[in-house]
């Protein structure tokens, strides 16, 4: 049973006015299902403030400058870009942003110092170990660029970090960083507190649901579908007594009225998915690989029918689920043994 979505491809959306100094620009991630990215771009005395900026691509850098431009702004006089996590399809054209304007970039501490890492890998020795061991191999030296090339760049530093509550620079505008670990563990709403509107970056979307997994699969010192499962709780918690509802603007798909109700829907999709990976662990009394559970699961088709990549990422979504039944006691580690093993707990 395939659920209908309302989600329009990519050369169906065009930029749009949302009105209170609030602007939506659809920016296309080439080759990617996901069709977009919706950037958007909130007014302030000292030049449009961007939450997220899309992917690295030319073809994306067009549509955001040329986007802009067809609602009266001007891409070199945006003050900030502030990247809700640090996801090539949300801060890749940070850099570019920076570069055509000077404005500054902001992210939530914990995802710059990922990107901060990824910046010092990429200029390691990594990379020299890379390149010559093509040209060991006879790749002539524009070959090795190319191959080099194919690997993602790691996005702009930022020249700000967040903290939960903190506001971000919008002169006249309330703008606050909600921190909302899971997806990444620095991955932020933005509360336009002024508004009652609240940009969800990939946190709540109105159909899909983000990829919460851990890498290496192995880790038992984090529990991201805990912290997402959480985090969605705070959306709910920010919505004010007087009103019904926020309006949420995510980063894909569309903008919707409630994010407190669609946040509780996804919360209950995780409850019922532990819920069944728990029963199925119950039926099955040996301890099982990561991978074994992986293949028990559910997914959006069969196991077998899984592309490489997407069964990597279908074992690091086991991997949470299983974590996080085991940090509510419901699952056991069998520790000492390779590959690591899960088994139910009788509860
Ligand atoms: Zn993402």
């Amino acid at each position: 049973m395939k659920k209908k979505t309302r989600r329009r491809p990519y050369a169906e959306q065009r930029p749009q006015d949302l009105g209170g100094g609030v602007w939506s620009v659809p920016v296309p991630i080439p080759g990617n299902p996901l069709g977009y990215t919706l950037v958007y771009a909130v007014e302030s005395p000292r030049g449009p403030v961007l939450v997220d900026a899309g992917w690295n691509h030319p073809d994306a850098w067009e549509a955001l400058s040329g986007g802009l431009a067809s609602l009266g702004l001007d891409v070199s006089e945006v003050a900030g870009v502030v990247v809700t996590h640090f996801h090539p399809d949300h801060a890749g054209l940070a850099g570019q942003v920076r570069d055509a304007s000077g404005a500054w970039i902001a992210m939530h501490e914990s995802d710059a110092a990922l990107v901060r890492l990824m910046i010092e890998y990429a200029a390691s020795e990594q990379d020299g170990f890379q390149s010559d061991m093509l040209r060991r191999a006879g790749a002539d030296p524009s070959e090795v660029r190319d191959v080099m090339g194919t690997r993602p760049t790691p996005p702009a530093a930022p020249d700000r970090e967040l903290r939960d509550g903190d506001l971000v620079d919008l002169q006249g505008r309330k703008l606050r960083a909600v921190h909302t670990p899971g997806h990444t563990p620095g991955h932020i709403c933005l509360h336009l507190e002024d508004a009652d509107r609240l940009f969800t970056g990939d946190h709540v979307l109105p159909d899909i649901t983000p990829h919460i997994g851990i890498y290496p699969y192995d880790r038992d010192d984090i529990d991201p579908l805990g912290d997402f499962m959480e985090s969605l709780d705070r959306v709910g918690e920010l919505v004010p007594l007087e009103l019904d509802a926020i309006e949420a603007l995510p980063a894909h798909e569309w903008i919707f009225p409630d994010v407190a109700a669609r946040a509780a829907e996804i919360r209950h999709h995780h409850e019922e998915k532990l819920d069944r990976l728990r029963a199925l662990l119950a039926q099955r009394p040996e301890p099982l690989t990561i991978w074994e559970v992986a293949a028990m699961m559910t997914w959006n088709r069969p196991w077998d029918d899984l592309a490489p990549m997407l069964k990597g990422m279908a074992a690091g979504e086991a991997a949470a689920h299983l974590r996080a039944l085991e940090a509510r006691g419901q699952v056991r580690r069998v520790s000492g043994v390779d590959p690591v093993r899960f088994q139910a707990l009788d509860s």
